[in-house]
């Protein structure tokens, strides 16, 4: 029988296969081809510099065994990264390493052009020393289990979270994905599950960071050449919680990287938390592995609480607040604020106001005015003042400079989407709703519907504003 690659590579990994974990061998191993079998260099390739990293890094005892065992003393193994971000390319542009003697196995000996040898020391993310620095939790104490409160809408959710707290990474909750309609308690259980656990072990690293922060700080490593760093910082977390994974629809780089970062957590037995506005069924231009792995552990759902549940969650928060506040008022306000809790706070936080403000008494007169204006802003037709005024908050401007002349690009985009908006939701004419932002003529108002119409077709953030915003105006 002659000799291949293949065939050398194939008893390597029946080998690794015997004395690895299962779950180990299928990420690490199965993505692996043998290209190339010469003297004694047996050339693999792998998929990416990470994976080269790792396996470098973790199997490089086991690779040397299996490979001596079929190739003798002077075995080597060459690997071939396959370069990411090929995409559209159709030969692919490979890297090749220099081969490396097996028989002095040793990480540092491997004369390879990757300039990661010691990647703990060369972390931007945090100041050198890693291992002596603490990483911040960036976790808010005040979004605790404690102050959670219970019901029929989050009880799989919030016991989810409560067992993964007391075993983390040590439940089949892995990743435990929350997910919910806006407001409804995401972002504050997934902090009381941190909190919780860096109070049962200080010493773990948690770490709680967006979506969009996330996806932010990665863009950046690119631009500055350190992936690696990036890459490495997030595998040294005991407990990462990423907030709103919607956020990385369509975004296809940073979804690889967190494939990757999630698949070392997990492999390793840390603990993944994730929110998401949506169910993974739900979920649109994310990578079908990546959803997959969101299906690894278990999706629950908050849903809209219950009157007993909205109330309790009132008291709770005059509770805590020190206002006292008469029972029927506060079912009363629990009985017309329904479907979003931010918003059921949000009732209670301008009523205790308007009553301080006015010296006046909270009555269930003041809850019914008060009652009624966040019901009117959210069910009846939207006004285009209120359209400008949630178009302007959104790109953090004031509605002046939404109104104002300048031919700035982002002040221009989001007075185009106010006037889209305004056509969309009102029964406003051109003419009028021209005139109302920023005085300008019918035409214009056309032109800026069809610009809206236009790149929210061709341009994906742009999309996302439109999407987010029908989102705020629609609520
Ligand atoms: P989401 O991330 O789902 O949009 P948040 O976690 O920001 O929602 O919650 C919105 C507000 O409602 C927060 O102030 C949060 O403390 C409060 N809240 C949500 N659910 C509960 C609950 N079960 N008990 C107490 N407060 C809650
Ligand atoms: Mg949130």
């Amino acid at each position: 029988m002659s000799i291949t690659a293949k065939s050398v590579w194939n008893n390597c990994l029946e080998f690794i296969k015997d004395n690895i974990q299962p779950q180990a061998y299928k990420t690490w191993f199965e993505p692996i081809t043998a290209v190339k079998l010469s003297d004694n260099a047996l050339s693999i390739q792998v998929p990416s510099k990470f994976f080269y990293e790792w396996l470098e890094e973790h199997y490089v005892k086991i690779l040397k065994v299996s490979l001596t065992k079929e190739l003798g003393e002077k075995a080597k193994l060459v690997y071939i990264i396959k370069m990411e971000n090929t995409y559209g390319n159709k030969q692919p542009f490979t890297e090749r390493i220099p081969s490396t003697n097996r028989s002095a196995v040793k990480s540092q000996d491997v004369d390879i052009p990757l300039n990661n040898k010691n990647p703990e020391l060369r972390n931007p993310f945090v100041i050198p020393g890693i291992r002596n620095v603490k990483i911040e939790s960036q976790l808010n104490p005040n979004y605790s289990f404690e102050n959670f409160l219970e019901g029929d809408s989050n009880r799989l959710a919030r016991s989810a979270g409560l067992a993964v707290a007391a075993k983390p990474g040590g439940t089949s909750f892995n990743p435990l994905l929350i997910f919910g309609g806006v407001g409804l308690g995401k972002t504050h259980l997934a902090h009381a599950i941190g909190v919780d656990i860096k109070d049962k072990y200080p010493e773990k690293t948690v770490l709680y960071i967006s979506a969009e922060k996330f996806t932010q700080q990665y863009i950046d490593s690119v631009k500055k050449n350190n992936r690696n760093d990036f890459i490495h910082f997030y595998q040294i977390i005991d407990v990462l919680i990423i907030d709103d994974v919607q956020f990385l629809s369509g975004k296809t780089g940073t979804q690889d990287v967190f494939f990757h970062i999630f698949n070392h957590l997990h492999q390793n037995g840390k603990q993944v938390i994730l929110t998401s506005d949506k169910a993974p069924v739900d979920m649109q231009d994310i990578e079908q592995r990546l959803l997959s792995r969101f299906k690894w552990g278990l999706s629950a759902e908050l849903q809209t609480p219950d009157f007993e549940t909205r109330v309790s969650i009132l008291k709770n928060k005059l509770y805590r607040d020190g206002v006292e506040m008469e029972e029927d008022i506060i079912e009363y306000v629990a009985k017309h604020i329904k479907t979003n809790v931010r918003e059921l706070e949000g009732a209670i936080i301008s009523l205790i106001a308007q009553s301080s403000f006015n010296k006046k008494e909270i009555t269930i007169d003041l809850a019914r005015i008060i009652v009624e204006k966040f019901v009117k802003n959210t069910k009846r037709e939207v006004s285009i003042d209120y359209i400008q005024k949630v178009v302007s908050d959104y790109f953090q401007m004031d509605v002046d400079t939404l109104q104002s002349k300048t031919r700035k690009r982002h002040i221009v985009q989001a007075r185009q989407l106010a006037m889209f908006f305004a056509k969309k939701f009102t029964k406003a004419s051109l003419a009028s709703i021209g005139s109302q932002i920023g005085k300008r003529d019918h035409a214009t108002v056309l032109h800026a519907c069809k610009t809206v119409d236009n790149l929210s077709s061709t341009d994906k953030q742009f999309r996302k504003y439109v999407e987010d915003l029908t989102k705020k105006l629609s609520v």
